[in-house]
């Protein structure tokens, strides 16, 4: 289990024991549904945007430490950014999961988000930590929806 304990850093702990953004925005105007059924991680990312500017980033669902952890820290890191530069983020995370992990971690300016260079070494893992983006971007693609009057 060493391995595990590695994988499992303070960050990716801390944020699977209090995710960040875990609630569902009343004013969300876009949404999408993710799932990885080879883990069974399934969440929903909900988005307030307006014009090209993310003003708030929240999800919910359930899934494994690694799957939460990485929707937590995701929502964190792209509210109060442009569009734009989200996919840029999109981009450089699925470079940094996809990199060879023999070789050290490229530096993709992820900031806190690059904790998830560890989860190269365990490919199994790396579509738990790109669910959430892959959500997100379904989300940004996608088309507008009304905001939720509860
Ligand atoms: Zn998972």
């Amino acid at each position: 289990m060493s391995d595990l304990r590695e994988l499992y850093q303070s960050v990716i702990l801390d944020h699977n024991k209090a995710p960040r953004n875990l609630r569902r925005p009343a004013d969300a105007n876009r949404s999408a549904e993710g799932r990885n059924p080879l883990c069974g991680d399934q969440l929903t990312v909900f988005l307030n945007l307006e014009n090209d500017l993310v003003k708030d980033a929240a999800f919910e669902g359930s899934g494994c430490a690694i799957s939460t952890a990485s929707a937590s820290l995701m929502t964190e890191g792209v509210k109060g950014r442009r569009v734009e530069e989200v996919f840029k983020m999109f981009d450089g995370f699925h470079r940094l999961l996809t990199s060879d992990p023999a070789s050290p971690a490229p530096d993709e300016g992820l900031g806190k988000l690059a904790v998830f260079g560890g989860v190269r070494e365990f490919p199994v893992r790396v579509k738990c930590a790109t669910l959430a983006w892959h959500t997100l971007r379904a989300a940004l693609e996608g088309s507008p929806v009304p905001a939720t009057t509860e």
